[in-house]
C-alpha cells in the first residue's frame, strides 16, 4: 500500500485518517433526565406503545418520559421489566431455547435525536439484550454485534454471565424435543402433557417524548427451538424497528422471517412519511406482508398461516396497531397504561403461527 503512495499522499492520508479516529469520540446520545416544559410548549403528546406483554413497559416508559428521562432510556427500562421475568417465555431471561436447549436472544433500539442505532443477535448468556444494544449504539462506530463477540462486548461493560435457561423453559424444550420425531430415540410424552408455551414472543416498545423525540427498541428470545445461530427479525434495523425522528417510529412482533421480507418497521415510518396515521401505516405494511408470502404459509383462502403485528407513534404523539388476526397491544396514552385492540387485516384466527 505504502508503496504505491507518495509521501506526501501517505502524510495527508495519515492526517485524514488521525481526524477521523479523533472524530470518533464516545458519543452521549442519552441525556441525564432534566426538566419538561410547561405543557403549552409541548411539541407532542407524550405516548408509549408496546406489544400487548407490554402494559408494565408502557408504564415504565411513560413514567420516565414524565420525569423528563431520555425517549431511548425510556424504552430500555420499560422493556427490561419483560427481560428480567422469568414468566414471559419469549424475551430475555426464561425465552424459550433454540433446537440444541440453548438460549439466544436478538435485540436492536434506535434513537431519533442523535440518528443511531444499535443492535445484537444470537447473544447467549445476557439476560437484557436491548442494554447490550444501547450500548453499541452508544459507545461504538458500528451497529451490530452477535454471538461470540457480542457477549464479550457485553461482558466487557460489566454484565454478568448467567444461565437463562429456566426451569420451565428447560421443560417445555424438552417436551418438545421429545415429540418433535415419532421416530427418534425421545420417546413421545403422553397425550395431556404437550407443551403449553407459545412458540413465538418479543416485546417492541415505541415512544415519543413531550418535545417530540422519537425512539424503538425490540427485544426477544426469538422463535422457539429455532436452529441454532438463527436470528430473526427483532435485531434488523428498519425490521423488527425502526425510528425517523422527524416522523415516527415502529416495530414488530410475530413471526420474523415474513417480517424481514418487507422492512417492515422501516417500511411503516416510510407510509407515515407520505402523511398515514399510524393504525393505516400499520395495516398497509400487513398488506406488503400479505403480498410476500409464499404460498406454502398462506391456507386455502389466501390467508397468512402465521400472526404479525405492528405497534407504531407518530411525532404528534398519535399511535396505533394492527395485526393480520385480532390481537390486542399496550399503550399508555397520557391518561393510563391499557390493553387495546389492534386493527387487523382477517376475522379468522391463524391456524398455526
Ligand atoms: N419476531 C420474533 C422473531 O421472529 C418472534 C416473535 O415476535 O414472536 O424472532
Amino acid at each position: 500500500m505504502l508503496d504505491l503512495l507518495s509521501r506526501r499522499e501517505f502524510l495527508t492520508s495519515a492526517a485524514v485518517g488521525a481526524a477521523a479516529a479523533s472524530a470518533r469520540h464516545i458519543p452521549y446520545p442519552m441525556r441525564p433526565p432534566r426538566a419538561l416544559p410547561p405543557p403549552s410548549r409541548w411539541a407532542a403528546k407524550p405516548v408509549a406503545v408496546a406489544s400487548a406483554n407490554g402494559l408494565r413497559a408502557v408504564q415504565k416508559a411513560f413514567d420516565l418520559l414524565m420525569q423528563g428521562a431520555d425517549t431511548l432510556d425510556a424504552v430500555i427500562e420499560g422493556v427490561k421489566i419483560q427481560e428480567l421475568d422469568p414468566n414471559d417465555d419469549s424475551v430475555g431471561y426464561g425465552g424459550l431455547p433454540n433446537a440444541d436447549g440453548v438460549v439466544q436472544l436478538d435485540a436492536s433500539c434506535m434513537h431519533g435525536p442523535t440518528k443511531r442505532a444499535g443492535a445484537v443477535g444470537a447473544l447467549e448468556g445476557i439476560k437484557t439484550p436491548s442494554e447490550v444494544a444501547k450500548l453499541v449504539l452508544k459507545y461504538t462506530n458500528h451497529i451490530f454485534l452477535v454471538g461470540e463477540g457480542a457477549k464479550r462486548f457485553a461482558l466487557q461493560y460489566g454484565f454478568k454471565e448467567e444461565d437463562l435457561l429456566t426451569e420451565h423453559a428447560r421443560e417445555v424444550w424438552l417436551h418438545w424435543r421429545a415429540n418433535l420425531n415419532p421416530n427418534d430415540d425421545y420417546l413421545d410424552v403422553p397425550e395431556g402433557e404437550h407443551m403449553t408455551a407459545r412458540p413465538t414472543g418479543t416485546i417492541n416498545c415505541d415512544a415519543v417524548t413531550p418535545q417530540g423525540d422519537l425512539s424503538s427498541v425490540t427485544t426477544t428470545s426469538g422463535l422457539a427451538f429455532k436452529i441454532p445461530g438463527r436470528v430473526g427479525d427483532s435485531p434488523l434495523i428498519g425490521a423488527g424497528q425502526y425510528t425517523d425522528n422527524d416522523i415516527g417510529a415502529a416495530g414488530s412482533t410475530g413471526r420474523g422471517e415474513s417480517n424481514i421480507k418487507v422492512c417492515g418497521g422501516f417500511l411503516t415510518v416510510e407510509h407515515m412519511r407520505r402523511g398515514m396515521k399510524p393504525t393505516d401505516a400499520c395495516l398497509e405494511t400487513l398488506k406488503r406482508v400479505v403480498k410476500a408470502t409464499e404460498t406454502r404459509l398462506l391456507d386455502e383462502r389466501g390467508r397468512p398461516r402465521f400472526s404479525l403485528q405492528f405497534y407504531a407513534v407518530n411525532k404528534r404523539g398519535e399511535f396505533g396497531a394492527a395485526s393480520l388476526y385480532p390481537g390486542r397491544f399496550a399503550a399508555h396514552d397520557g391518561t393510563e397504561a391499557k390493553l387495546m385492540d389492534t386493527a387487523y387485516l382477517y376475522e379468522r384466527p391463524a391456524a398455526s403461527r
